[in-house]
């Protein structure tokens, strides 16, 4: 499904965006951003390589209906990215919610009204599929997140149910267009823009001294690049169809810490102490009510279960193959460096 058709990604300046239009470019795409301010404030988006040639961007905003109708209007793929992700939020429903099931209802809308799409893609998430790790359990595309509300996990329930929204769209409207959904779990890797992700964060508070200790908590890594290339995979594969669990290997934060210290970022504040064990875990669970609001929450509905995952879909339908994720860690820390979000380590 080669088009010469400009691409639309909605929410271009967001860390995952900014790599699906740089690969598109690098693939010879056209492209067709859309982002909330002056394009001139993303100056990172404008020096692509190829962007001066074929990259244009375009104002737009998830809470005003109709502004993505003359966006996606020529274009036969829409990549719907843009979504608020940010754990702590005042209201979960506004800044959450609203904008991630609102936002996504008018895309498709605009979508539906002109006539040239042919494929949607949605940024959905892990946190769609389930909203806390069960040990006993392996996850798959077939699994949905039933747990999540506007007090348990919010950041999860506004995924969940956008995806559900998109899914109802489709049942409900029957456009000629399909909907083909990525589902990543933690996105890490080089930035292309300046803004520090809250995936990316999380490394960084690891290495910062945010969590003291080490907890029974784990986590899928999947590098930036990979999900950018999925959603591509996705746009270009026409036998694409559902959902795709994207994530490479899951590791305990024990691993992670242990790779930071072997790598030599042993002059950061990481977490010495181990208190994963079972007793660690009760104690972590009591002191998590110290954390903000939802980093408390997440804690809590995390620690102590294993995470387990099959991402044997997307290998073998889109022919995704993962880049190591210890390298991409090392590569994410150094990147943080260049930014002056980590500052340089000291000997
Ligand atoms: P990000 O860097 O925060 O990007 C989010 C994008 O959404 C930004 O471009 C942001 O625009 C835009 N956006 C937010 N609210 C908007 C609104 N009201 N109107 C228009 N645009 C709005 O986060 P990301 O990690 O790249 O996330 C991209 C997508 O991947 C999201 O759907 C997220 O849920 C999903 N995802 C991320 C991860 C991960 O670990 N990073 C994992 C699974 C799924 P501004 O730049 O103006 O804020």
């Amino acid at each position: 499904m080669k088009s010469n058709q400009p691409v639309c990604v909605t929410g271009a300046s967001g860390f995952i965006a900014a790599h699906i239009v740089k690969e598109l470019l690098e693939r010879g795409y056209r492209v067709r951003g859309t982002v909330r301010k002056n394009p001139q404030n993303y100056p990172f988006l404008l020096a692509l390589p190829g962007a001066a040639e074929r990259l244009e961007l375009v104002e737009a905003n998830l809470l005003t209906e109709g502004s993505y109708d003359k966006i996606v209007e020529g274009c036969d793929f829409v990549l719907h990215t843009a979504s608020p992700y940010t754990m702590n939020v005042k209201n979960p429903q506004t800044d959450l919610v609203d904008p991630a099931v609102n936002g996504t209802e008018t895309i498709l809308e605009s979508c539906l009204k002109s006539g040239s799409v042919k494929r949607v893609i949605f940024t959905s998430s892990i946190a769609a599929i389930t909203d806390e790790p069960d040990s006993k359990k392996v996850f798959t595309e077939k699994d949905w997140n039933t747990m999540s509300s506007l007090e348990r996990n919010p950041y999860h329930y506004s995924k969940t149910l956008a995806e559900l929204a998109a899914w109802d769209f489709i049942m409900k409207k029957k456009p000629s267009f399909d909907l083909v959904v990525i589902n990543p779990f933690m996105v890490i890797g080089p930035s292309i823009g300046p803004s520090l992700n809250t995936s990316n964060q999380i490394l960084r508070d690891i290495m910062m001294g945010v969590y003291p200790v080490i907890m029974d908590l784990n986590w899928g890594f999947v590098d930036v690049r990979d999900v950018a290339t999925a959603h591509i995979l996705a746009m270009e594969t026409d036998t694409a169809s559902g959902r795709y669990l994207c994530s490479a290997e899951a590791m305990h934060m024990r691993e992670l810490v242990a790779l930071l210290k072997s790598a030599g970022f042993d002059g950061y504040a990481l977490p010495k102490i181990d208190l994963s064990g079972k007793a660690g875990s009760v104690l972590m669970k009591m002191l998590s009510f110290t954390q903000p609001r939802d980093t408390g929450m997440y804690i809590r509905t995390t620690i102590g279960r294993t995470m387990h995952y099959d991402n044997s879909k997307i290998r073998r339908e889109l022919h995704l193959s993962f880049m190591d994720v210890k390298k991409s860690i090392i590569e994410t820390v150094n990147d943080m460096v260049k930014w002056g979000h980590l500052p340089p380590q000291k000997r």
